[in-house]
């Protein structure tokens, strides 16, 4: 089930190239086009779903779980820690409406974010 005019949904039917770093279980990890860190990795469903809010609506705890699990096996590569995001509508910056976590990681990150 994808959406046609969704970013994401293009790369994971290969239709935008992108440097994949997973894909296993339905869920496709990537670099980022434009990073703000030297590592900067995108975990998305497969599944279209447009962000975390409605994913939950929807409910699936176990493609919630594995979203999750392998952004965190992502960011534990790195000594220093990492960071997760998950941009959630206009107000948070979301700019793809396809749900994503950002891993990011390479460098010391401030609190709160801007
Ligand atoms: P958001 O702002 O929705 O939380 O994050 C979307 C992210 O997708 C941004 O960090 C942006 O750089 C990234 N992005 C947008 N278009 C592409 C693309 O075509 N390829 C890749 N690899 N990343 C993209
Ligand atoms: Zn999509």
């Amino acid at each position: 089930m994808s959406s046609t005019n969704c970013i994401f949904c293009k790369i994971i039917a290969g239709e935008i190239p992108a440097k994949i770093v997973h894909r296993d279980n339905g869920i496709m990890a990537i670099e980022d086009v434009n990073p703000q860190a030297p590592v900067h990795l995108l975990v998305f469903p497969e599944r279209h779903v447009a962000n975390i809010a409605e994913h939950t609506f929807r409910g699936s705890a176990d493609e919630i779980a594995c979203l999750m699990e392998i952004a965190a096996e992502l960011g534990a590569k790195n000594a220093g820690g990492f960071r997760l995001v998950v941009n959630t509508g206009a107000d948070s910056g979301q700019t793809v409406d396809h749900l994503h976590v950002h891993v990011l990681a390479g460098r010391h990150m401030s609190w709160p974010p801007g």
